[in-house]
């Protein structure tokens, strides 16, 4: 029987297709003894789930390619380690479970090896994994990560961090649900960016069984357990005719009184540009350099390996904006070699600038190649920090850019409610502001994130951040600078007139939102927008924030 749930939706579109759980972390196996007449049985499981998980991992390289492929054929070897299988054997011969004897011999070897100096403890974390993978196996359980699966399917997760989705093959991937997190968090913003339909924040996400007929409506945030087939139906017209809407909108961004607000894309990477053209967008407003970093978090790429990707995001838009923002390591996107592991609070520790300011040569790299990879290039580049603080950031960035010789604009992100107070003072070092909503709401509201229980305080209708929008724009338009939006709140039609008539001269978001957003402040002049602000801002939750943006848009 059809059953509803309802989460966050946070991505537009349907998903029909069957539930596939992102394996979780392998527990420990009951060490319980056999007799001894089925050792030699339990010998063949071991060695035979040992070569099983050794062939999936070398076919998965082979899959990847490049950085990724020699990490994974290095684990298929650990996997079949001589010494490793004599251990395992000689566990099992003494009355051991494939499995016990398995999980111990890794135990006994990750011992060895986080002892054995700084490179080979580097691999613990490698290790453990091909572990997890043996012990699932023998166990008969899901593969810890991605699901291992030829047939498209709805990927249920209790979060989705950027690391775990970095082999995600995109069209096996109809839609996301997950657990945990907020419209803000990386689950959402992958969905936008692989303009997969998704729904956040649901409980009880987790019990979905293994396989489960489940439709996801990502604009109403509706999960449909076992749906009739009229329901997937009715779903699927009402899915194509927000689509065919869509069709006609096309063109640069503005109000329906001529008033420009260029619609830009965000993008992790050359792999997003496609979308981002196709979708007509303007230039690219936010481009998250970080995912470069995540293949390999012990080391940064080289000059030559970054120069490359951001030359292909540049040659993309010939005479757009481009809008580069240096590495945002910390906190939510960790990197072994730069985040303290030992920080108890992370969103509040070393993190965005403040990790590069740690580390100038790590800056200085990226600024090199950026200036390498727009050379002779007709591309507008803009670079910017991410967590400006206050004006000694801002300088200290401006004066890291002119050192490294770049030729272009250098901005600040507004995500800390202190930038967005002292806005003007920054501008005083910078030439651009870019607010970053999903983080302007986390620190306006110490709510993180990543906690879907907290995601109530994450809506960006709320009435207190849209207060602090105003500030930084008006702060920008008196010193007749740009102030953009590349936070999720830019992704949101309604929203987007609303940022418009607070006086954002931008809107940047992922590429499946942009033609929602454009057919939407189509539809109005940026006086209607600027009195919809007003509205918003004028009532005390953002429940009442949407439906007073709405009545005034609607003329009621
Ligand atoms: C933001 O915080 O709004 C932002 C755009 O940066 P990120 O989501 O990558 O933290
Ligand atoms: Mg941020």
């Amino acid at each position: 029987m059809e059953t509803t749930l309802r989460g966050v939706g946070v991505s537009h579109g349907v998903a029909i297709g069957e539930v596939r759980h992102m394996g979780t972390a392998v527990l420990e196996p009951p060490a319980k003894q056999i007799p001894a007449e089925e050792a030699e049985r339990e010998q063949g499981r071991a060695r035979q789930a040992v070569e099983a998980v050794a062939a999936d991992l070398m076919a998965r390289g082979n899959l990847a390619g490049g950085e990724a492929q020699a990490v994974l054929e290095a684990q298929a070897m650990m996997a079949q380690d001589p010494e490793l299988m004599v251990d395992v054997e000689r566990r099992i011969a003494v009355g051991s479970t494939a499995e016990r004897a398995v999980y111990d011999a890794f135990a006994a070897y990750r011992e060895l090896l986080a002892g054995a100096g700084e490179y080979l403890a580097g691999r613990v974390a490698d290790l453990d994994d091909v572990r997890n993978r043996i012990v699932a196996r023998l166990l008969g359980v899901p593969m810890p990560g991605v699901p291992d699966s030829d047939e498209p399917y709805v990927l249920v997760a209790r979060d989705l961090a950027p690391a775990d989705t970095a082999l995600l093959d995109p069209t096996l991937v109809l839609g996301f649900v997950t657990e945990e997190g907020g419209p803000t968090s990386h689950s959402a913003i992958l969905a936008r960016a692989l303009g997969v339909p998704a729904v956040v924040a649901l409980p009880g996400a987790g019990e979905l069984a293994e396989g489960t007929m489940i439709a996801v409506d990502g604009s109403t945030g509706e999960i449909f357990v076992h749906p009739s087939d009229e329901r997937k139906a009715q779903l699927r017209a009402a899915a194509a005719e927000r689509k065919a809407a869509l069709a006609g909108s096309t063109g640069p961004g503005a109000t329906a009184d001529g008033h420009k607000v260029p619609l830009l894309a965000n993008v992790g990477g050359p792999a997003d540009v496609p979308a981002a053209v196709e979708a007509g967008a303007e230039g690219v407003g936010l481009f998250r350099t970080e995912f470069l970093f995540l293949d390999d978090s012990k080391n940064a790429p080289s000059e030559e390996k970054q120069v490359e990707a951001y030359r292909q995001v540049l040659e993309a838009f010939p005479e757009g904006r481009v809008v580069v923002r240096v590495l945002d390591a910390g906190a939510d996107k960790p990197l072994d070699f730069l985040t303290p592991a030992d920080e108890p609070n992370p969103a509040l520790g070393v993190r965005g600038l403040r990790t590069l300011l740690d580390h100038p040569e790590v800056l200085r790299t990226q600024l090199t190649a950026l200036a390498k990879a727009a050379e002779g290039l007709p591309v507008h580049l803009e670079v910017m920090a991410p967590m400006v603080a206050d004006r000694a950031d801002a300088k200290a960035f401006a004066d890291a850019c002119r050192a490294a010789g770049l030729r272009a604009k250098f901005g600040a992100m507004v995500e800390i409610p202190s930038a967005a107070l002292r806005a003007r003072s920054i501008l005083r070092e910078v030439e651009f502001l870019s607010l970053g909503t999903n983080d302007l709401a986390q620190y306006t509201f110490a709510a993180d994130r990543q906690v879907g229980a907290v995601s109530r305080l994450q809506d960006p209708w709320q009435p207190a951040l849209l207060d602090l929008v105003a500030l930084a724009a008006e702060a920008a338009g008196a010193e007749g600078k740009s102030c953009g939006v590349c936070g999720e709140a830019a992704s949101d039609p309604l929203l987007a007139c609303v940022l418009t008539g607070l006086g954002v001269t931008s809107l940047s978001m992922g590429a499946a939102s942009i033609p929602y957003v454009r057919a939407t402040l189509a539809k109005y002049t940026l006086a209607q927008c600027e009195r919809a602000a007003a509205a918003a801002r004028a009532t005390d939750s953002a429940e009442e924030a949407r439906s007073a943006a709405q009545a005034v848009l609607s003329g009621e």
